[in-house]
């Protein structure tokens, strides 16, 4: 990618007046200023035969980036194989869903750990991974804000390493979230960066997806979003690493006011 780009997850709040889908949604985004969405495919796949080409004409026309959240009923480290199944029929069914919209990325939380060492959850993971059909659609597996569930990001690099089809999208609210507070300056931000340019190589941070927005935790992880001014995550310091790295990709804003903190970080970026 030769540029950072900012977008939102979900749909935009937009002015209240109207109730806003997919194709409106991206109009609206655009219009304002931003250039990405992250279609949420957590409940099911709301991409269908009847609002796929409407919201891949908005997206053409509007020169505009998609992606998409699965499912968050996914486990590929269940103790059923049923249940492991169920859950690369759901990855596959987004990427599926995404393809049809001309999407880039397929995010998702890879699993938990459940009663299994770290290794084994990672073993198992790592087969389940390597089964996926790849064309043309990265799977993102994302960073989690929970130590119960899978996904350090020494963990997911280390997977990206082993997997082709499989990339990286950091959350640095739920690193910061899971490690109960710990990133605090530009210093701790870099350290990620840092890592990640040094085991997967420039082309990871020339495309990188990134999470992040305010979010509430305790000891045990993250908790709930907050609009980025009600948070102690320092976005601020965290955009500054982000571009002393140079990196590009794409920035999703989560939470509750989601354009508007999407703004607030594309223009905390631009004024650095
Ligand atoms: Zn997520």
């Amino acid at each position: 990618m030769d540029k950072l780009l900012f977008g939102i997850s979900g749909l935009p709040i937009g002015s209240g007046l109207k109730h806003l889908n997919y194709a409106s949604g991206i109009n609206y985004v655009k219009s304002i200023g931003l250039d990405a969405m992250e279609l949420l495919f957590v409940r099911n796949v709301n991409v269908t035969d009847k609002n796929k080409h409407i919201i891949l004409k908005t997206k053409l026309d509007n020169d505009f980036y998609l992606s998409a959240h699965g499912s968050h009923y996914i486990n590929l480290n269940a103790d059923e194989s049923e249940k492991q199944e169920q859950s690369m029929e759901r990855i596959v069914k987004a990427m599926e869903g995404l393809s049809k919209v001309k999407g880039r990325s397929l995010i998702f939380h890879p699993g938990f750990y459940l009663k299994d060492s770290k290794e084994e959850a990672y073993d198992t993971i790592k087969e389940n991974l390597l089964k996926l059909p790849y064309k043309g659609i990265d799977y993102r597996l994302e960073t989690t804000g929970k130590g119960s569930q899978f996904g350090t990001l020494e963990e997911l690099v280390s997977l990206c390493k082993e997997v082709n089809s499989c990339k990286l999208c950091i959350d640095f609210s739920h690193i910061h979230a899971r490690g109960n507070g710990n990133l605090k300056g530009y210093d701790d931000f870099a350290k990620i960066l840092q890592y990640v340019l040094y085991n997967l190589g420039r082309s990871a941070l020339d495309d990188l997806h990134i999470h992040m927005g305010g979010i509430n935790y305790n000891e045990k992880g993250e908790k709930n979003h907050l609009p980025l001014l009600e948070s102690d995550f320092n976005y601020t310091a965290c955009l500054e690493a982000i571009k002393d790295f140079n990196v590009r990709g794409c920035i999703i804003l989560e939470g509750p006011l989601v354009e508007k903190d999407a703004l607030l970080l594309k223009n905390t970026y631009k004024r650095l």
